[in-house]
């Protein structure tokens, strides 16, 4: 889907007066500021209720545009730059003088990319400059993946929402540190690890989910309303009949090549055996069992390789303490 030349004019002109755009790419709808306006940037966090520590990501319209805004770009920086962009990997470098601390949570590092979505480019190309964005959703909520959910959550937030389709990724960028001797994977996502390591031709270390890598983060993220509960993949059913007995109203989570589902005895989704239609429709499952008002969400881990690797993060983060249950706020 392709917005009108107008929409991208409009929503230039809001980036350049220092409003926020809620723009589509392949991995996720995104909140975008100008990167380059420190007052701009602070609309974000309160639009989504962030912390100022959290960082953000700066979206940039072409590979070749990277040494504007960072410094010191190792080899295998620029190796997956151009392998990956446009594409849903995000890199982590030096901040450049361009990119002011409050885009960054005070950090001396940036995290950018570019975006393979066509109106997301389209953007980038008529605003001219930078354009930061996290996620167009409240903190710590699911990710949008349609205008509508921007809508939805953000509302009046929001100055304009470019339209742009649904999601093709689904699930947000890969996030690579390579500040550091060897480039670290700080959150899987739409660009596999498998084709990172066969770009750099090493083995890369997987995140380990239960520690805290990438900063200002809590433990419970891309969570929806619903409390969400992992199990085998073979007591999904089970579980979920456990837990209405106990009075729950229950959503499934149903892998497809796990058993027939009681259609209707529980709010169920049976999830694509495909991890690429599987991670384009998670968020979008997530948001249809909230609408159903369940209360606890029943679901298993996919195979951790491949795009597996970014659904099982998302899954195990949604399944973690919420903030009112840590302490942590
Ligand atoms: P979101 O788009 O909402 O998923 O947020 C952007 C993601 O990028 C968050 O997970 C941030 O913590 C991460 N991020 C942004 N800048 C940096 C950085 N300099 N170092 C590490 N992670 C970062
Ligand atoms: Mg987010």
């Amino acid at each position: 889907m392709t917005a009108r030349t107008s929409d991208i004019e409009k929503a230039a002109g809001v980036l350049r007066d220092g409003g926020l755009v809620a723009l589509p790419t392949e991995t996720v709808y995104g909140l975008g500021a100008n990167a380059e306006a420190p007052e701009a940037i602070a609309r974000i966090f309160q639009a989504k209720g962030r912390p100022p520590s959290h960082p953000l990501i700066v979206h940039i319209g072409g590979a070749e545009q990277l040494d504007g805004w960072v410094q010191d770009v190792p080899l295998a920086a620029r190796l997956l730059a151009e392998h990956f962009w446009p594409g849903p990997l995000t890199l982590v470098l030096r901040r450049g003088p361009r990119v002011p601390l409050e885009a960054t949570g005070g950090l001396e590092t940036v995290a950018v990319r570019v975006p393979d979505h066509p109106v997301a480019l389209a953007l980038l190309s008529a605003f001219g400059g930078g354009i930061t964005a996290p996620s167009a959703n409240r903190f710590g909520s699911v990710s949008p993946t349609t205008a509508d959910h921007v809508r939805a959550e953000l509302g009046d937030a929001v100055d304009f929402v470019l339209d742009g389709g649904p999601c093709a990724v689904g699930v947000e960028s890969t996030i690579v540190d390579v500040t550091g001797k060897t480039p670290t994977i700080l959150r899987p996502g739409g660009v596999t690890r498998e084709d990172l390591e066969g770009v750099l031709g090493h083995p890369l270390a997987v995140p380990a989910t239960s520690r805290v890598r990438v900063p200002g983060q809590h433990p419970s993220h891309y969570a929806p309303r619903a409390r969400v509960v992992l199990v085998e993949p073979g007591r999904v059913l089970s579980e979920a009949a456990l837990a209405q007995e106990l009075g729950h109203k229950v959503g499934v989570l149903q892998p497809a090549s796990f058993g027939e589902a009681p259609i209707n005895a529980y709010a169920v989704v049976r999830v694509p055996d495909a991890p690429a239609a599987y991670a384009r429709a998670l968020y979008g499952f997530l948001r249809a069992l909230d609408q159903q008002a369940c209360d606890l969400i029943i679901a298993s881990l996919p195979e951790e390789e491949g795009l597996g690797l970014a659904i099982a993060n998302r899954l195990r983060r949604a399944a973690g303490p919420r903030p009112s249950e840590t302490g942590s706020g």
